[in-house]
Order: C-alpha cells, then structure tokens, then sequence
C-alpha cells in the first residue's frame, strides 16, 4: 500500500490516478474521464453528461448564501460545464444530504432558485435521490446534447493560437474574499453577486461551437492559471499569458488593493467566475470581435499557446517573465475556502 495521502498528491493528481485505475475504451464513449462533460455518441448527436458536487462548509457556507441562490448555483456550476463543451443543457437529477433539523422552509426555498435557474436556460428536472446527512451535500448531473462535429474539448490547442476569455476575472474570488473579511454588510454587494449568483455562458459557449471558431475550452471553475493548465496538459502544449491583458471589472479595480498585495491575484488564480477559456487560431480574430459586439459580451484576447517545450508562463507589464507559483484551488491541497473542517 502506498503511505502517500491525498494531501500529498493533490485533487488532479488523483483525478489522474482513477483515470489509469479506470481505464476503458468503448467506441460510444467520445470522451471519458478528462474534460467538463462525458461526450456519449447517440446516432448523430452526442449526449454530454456532468456532474459536480457541493458541501457546506467547503462549497459554500449557509451563512452567506441564500437557500434560492444556493439552488441555481449548484444548477449553474453543472450548466458552464455543458456550456464549456459548446453543447445545450436539456435534462438533470439532483441528489441531496440533508441534515433533520433543516426547515422546510429552507429546502422549498432551495428547490425555489433551482427551478428558477431551471426556467431560464429551458432544462428539466427528471429526479434525484434524497438521504439524511450531517452536512448539506448537493450534487446534480446534466444531461445535454450536442452535434458530434462541433463539440470542443480541452484538447485541440495548437501553438499559435490565441488564447481568449469571456467577461471579466476575480470578482467572484474578490467578492468571497470580502465576506469573509467584512460580512454580509460590507461591500460592495456587486462582487458578492458574482460569487453567489454566476451566470453560466451556455449561449455563447454554443455560439462559439457552432462556428468552429475554437480549437479547446474549458469554463473557469478553478482559477484562469489553473483551468487554462488542463488545456495545455490535455493538448501538450505550452502558453504564455499577458498578465495586464487579463480582463478585470470596474469594481475589481476598485477594491482589490484593500485585499490582495498581487493586484492580478484573485483574477489569476481565484475561482468560481464560471467564464468560458477557449483557444483560437489567429485567422478568426475577426470573427471573436463580431461575435463580442453580436452577444454584447467582452471577449479578450490574454495571450497565446506555444510549443510545449517553451512552459507555461506570464508576461508582466514591463516585459518581466515569471512562472506561476500557484495556479489555483485543488481540493486536497490549497487551503479550505470557508472553513478548514478536514484536515
Ligand atoms: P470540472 O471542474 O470541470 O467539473 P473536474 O476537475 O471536477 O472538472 O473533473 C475533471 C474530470 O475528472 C472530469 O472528466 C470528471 O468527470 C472526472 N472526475 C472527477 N472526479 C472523479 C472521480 N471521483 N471518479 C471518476 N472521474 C472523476
Ligand atoms: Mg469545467
């Protein structure tokens, strides 16, 4: 038996572990074990599957979020997943753990923000499973579809490419951070709403595979440095970032330098912003414009993939090249996000 504890080895590490554990190859099965959704052929079409889970105290803590905007989270953080896949939500289960002395009143609220998050990007609740629990355990798997030629996966980068992200970065990382530090009455509440209420970019992931405009993507759960290291392992290549080409909000800007010494900080390596990441080549700089002004969403180019042997590292503003110390949040390793219950 190996001594090594997860501690050790970190959250992808192991993922990688049960990866080789699990090793199968079927022919429906597209892609397995490795990117934001499992992609399952169906006659022409290919059923994407997801699934992600959240728990209190690790996840998210009932003091700062709602019941209503706790439920279309846990739906919304399944969906950018679909979204980063370029493909259409359609179906999902929820399954719960739930402590006995929780109110009904908690839960009709919870499932409340679910159906409303449900509602507005047209996907149906079909089941789930419910058990008593110590702690609030949510857990939901999406069901969607897509075309088989124009799914994207994390692989597919290619030196030269340009290297996009849609909004903006950190905020939601910022707005945690905030809360932490002042409560609920700090402020400003437009950094707390990017971290309770994200808003997964299922049309413009769509938009963006219906055009064959990328080459890889993935939505930024993790942290840009971290989900943006899945796209080059997963495409052997390299990348350099621009770190003052990394698009930050008006409020960031603001507020940053009352938390964080890295003024880039939270942008590089906060999560939970649930923005798209994606990889294209340089003839469609066009196209990416055109389709930011159609959606009226910002789209910025933040740098562009190299050859593997050239790493993965950032350009600062006066021309200083460093490599990333921390990329992000990896269960296992980084520190808690709310409270440090398991050591
Ligand atoms: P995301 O942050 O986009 O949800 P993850 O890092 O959680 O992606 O997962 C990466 C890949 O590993 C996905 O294909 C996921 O299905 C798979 N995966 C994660 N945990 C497990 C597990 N315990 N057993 C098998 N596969 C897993
Ligand atoms: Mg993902």
């Amino acid at each position: 038996m190996e001594k090594k504890r997860l501690k050790d080895i970190g959250e992808f590490e192991l993922i990688s572990r049960i990866r080789r554990w699990t090793r199968t190859s079927i022919p429906s099965i597209i892609r397995g074990i490795g990117d934001d959704s499992a992609v399952i052929e169906l006659g022409g079409k290919v059923l994407l599957i997801t699934t992600d889970i959240l728990i209190e105290g690790i996840h998210f803590d009932p003091a700062w979020i709602d019941p209503f905007n706790l439920g279309r989270k846990s739906l919304y953080v399944n969906l950018s997943d679909i979204a980063a896949m370029g493909g259409q939500p359609r179906y999902f289960l929820i399954s719960l753990g739930i402590p006995k002395s929780l109110s009904l009143l908690y839960i009709s609220l919870f499932y409340r923000g679910l159906k409303a998050g449900a509602k507005k990007f047209n996907v149906y609740l079909i089941g789930g499973d419910t058990s008593l629990s110590e702690k609030i355990t949510i857990n939901i798997c999406v069901f969607g579809e897509a075309d088989k030629d124009s799914i994207i996966f994390r692989k597919g980068a290619k030196p030269e490419d340009d290297i996009y992200v849609s909004g903006t970065l950190g905020d939601s990382a910022l707005g945690l951070e905030i809360l932490k530090k002042e409560g609920q009455n700090g402020k400003p509440k437009g950094l707390f709403k990017r971290h309770l209420s994200p808003i997964p970019r299922v049309e413009l992931g769509k938009e963006i595979a219906k055009n064959h405009l990328a080459t890889s993507m993935i939505d930024i759960s993790d942290g840009l440095l971290i989900d943006l290291q899945h796209i080059l392992k997963e495409s052997n290549v390299g990348a350099q970032v621009w770190e003052d080409s990394i698009p930050i909000s008006s409020l960031y800007k603001r507020f940053v330098n009352n938390y964080s010494n890295d003024f880039y900080g939270f942008a590089k390596t906060g999560g939970e912003d649930y923005e798209l990441l994606f990889t294209v080549p340089p003839r469609f700089r066009d196209k990416i414009l055109l389709l930011s002004r159609f959606k009226n969403i910002p789209i910025t180019r933040i740098g562009k993939i190299t050859s593997k042997k050239e790493g993965f590292y950032l350009i600062k503003k006066d021309g200083g090249k460093y490599s990333p110390k921390t990329l992000g949040f990896e269960h296992f390793k980084s520190e808690a996000l709310y409270r440090d219950l398991l050591k």
